[in-house]
């Protein structure tokens, strides 16, 4: 299929030109109009697949080209302070004509700066589970108006030792929202947080 033909808005459409997204890779063909159905969705899809953008483009869509207000309405959990900049910066370049905002946040940077920043508004915010548990706790990050949630990576994210981490926040979350699970691989330690915290969720295999 092209773009076109997964029912994306004009806007993304725009904005995938710009990124020169010719075409979905089959990532995106598959995840992308489960996601904007409103299913969750456990994919099984390994880095360079185009994942980042299967679950970002579904998100951009349903929130709109507006700013939704001060608090954030997707949160994407991912393993590292890398992939933490990496996701935030292709959810900025799929949001160009959006006035929606993302922010990340990571340890390893002093956390004032964060903060700051969002306490002046961000509607998807990226992290890493211990920098967003330590904003969670001083109260800079609030979930109440969360609609989406990603875990990215999440094999990795258990591999370093996240699960404690993931499940405080993932308890903390409303429980009517939409959750995305992405993962090179699908272990048991997988399916247990996909039953304990996804409804229904299709599974998909790439
Ligand atoms: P990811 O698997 O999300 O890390 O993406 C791998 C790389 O492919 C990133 O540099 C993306 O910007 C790029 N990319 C993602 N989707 C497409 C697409 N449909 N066409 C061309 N490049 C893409």
């Amino acid at each position: 299929p092209t773009f076109a033909q997964l029912g994306l808005s004009d806007v993304m459409l725009a904005s995938l030109v710009a990124a020169s997204y010719h075409e979905p890779s089959p990532v995106q063909a598959g995840i992308i109009p489960r996601a904007i159905a409103g299913v969750d969705v456990l994919g099984q899809a390994r880095t360079g697949t185009g994942k980042t953008a299967a679950f970002a483009i579904p998100i951009l869509e349903r929130l709109g080209t507006e700013s939704c207000g001060p608090l954030p309405q997707a949160l994407v959990l991912v393993p590292t302070r890398e992939l933490a900049v990496q996701v935030r910066d292709e959810i900025s370049k799929l949001a160009h004509g959006r006035k929606t905002r993302c922010q990340a946040v990571y340890g390893g940077k002093p956390i004032r700066q964060q903060i700051d920043r969002l306490g002046r508004g961000a509607d998807i915010v990226v992290g890493t589970p211990g920098r967003v548990i330590d904003l969670l706790s001083r109260s800079a990050l609030k979930l109440e108006k969360l609609e989406f949630v990603v875990l990215d990576e999440a094999d990795r994210m258990l591999d370093i030792g996240f699960r404690p981490d993931i499940e405080k926040i993932l308890r903390r979350c409303p429980q009517k929202r939409q959750t995305l699970l992405l993962s090179a691989t699908v272990a048991p330690g997988i399916e247990r947080l996909a039953k304990r915290y996804m409804v229904d969720p299709e599974i998909m295999d790439f």
